[in-house]
């Protein structure tokens, strides 16, 4: 994943993202390492789903640093003055490296790909540890847990049934 994105709040970073999107970027150039450019911000009348609105949307002047994120700059009050990585930032280095963001998403599927692995892996080592158990245990011993683990799945059937 790359810096801006590690760095960035999860809010901030899909924020961002929503806002490449939504092409809030209105401007952007290379600045030797840099990307400067200006950002639309949120209307004060911001309300979903409506048609009309007034557009009075603060416009938001962003430097990325894209090797050193934290010195990267954005005049919003939420990022003024402080080394954080707000959504304008995200938007504004999206828009200059449009790549960065299949990347990202294709991290987050493989990373989705290894856990269901890890799941099934963990599964089979469960099975197997469990039919060591049972083969160790009596005929006697095997039906008490049997009962006893029905009985469990019941009183959760129950609860969940309730709420
Ligand atoms: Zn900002």
């Amino acid at each position: 994943m790359h810096k801006i994105f590690e760095l960035a709040s999860a809010g901030s970073l899909w924020r961002g993202v929503d806002y490449y999107k939504k092409r809030k970027v209105i401007s952007y150039s290379k600045d030797g390492l840099l990307y400067t450019g200006l950002v639309k911000g949120r209307s004060s009348d911001y309300t979903p789903f409506r048609s009309e609105q007034l557009d009075d949307a603060p416009i938001y002047h962003v430097t990325v640093n894209p090797e050193k994120p934290r010195s990267s700059t954005c005049d919003c009050p939420f990022a003024k003055d402080r080394h954080v990585v707000c959504k304008h930032m995200v938007a504004l280095f999206i828009e200059a490296e449009p790549e960065q963001l299949d990347m990202l998403y294709k991290e987050i599927k493989e990373c989705a790909e290894q856990e269901q692995e890890e799941e099934q892996r963990e599964r089979i080592s469960r099975r197997e540890e469990l039919e060591r158990e049972a083969r160790a245990m009596s005929r006697i011993e095997l039906e008490r847990a049997y009962v006893e683990k029905r009985l469990d799945e019941c009183v959760e059937e129950l609860r969940e049934e309730r709420w």
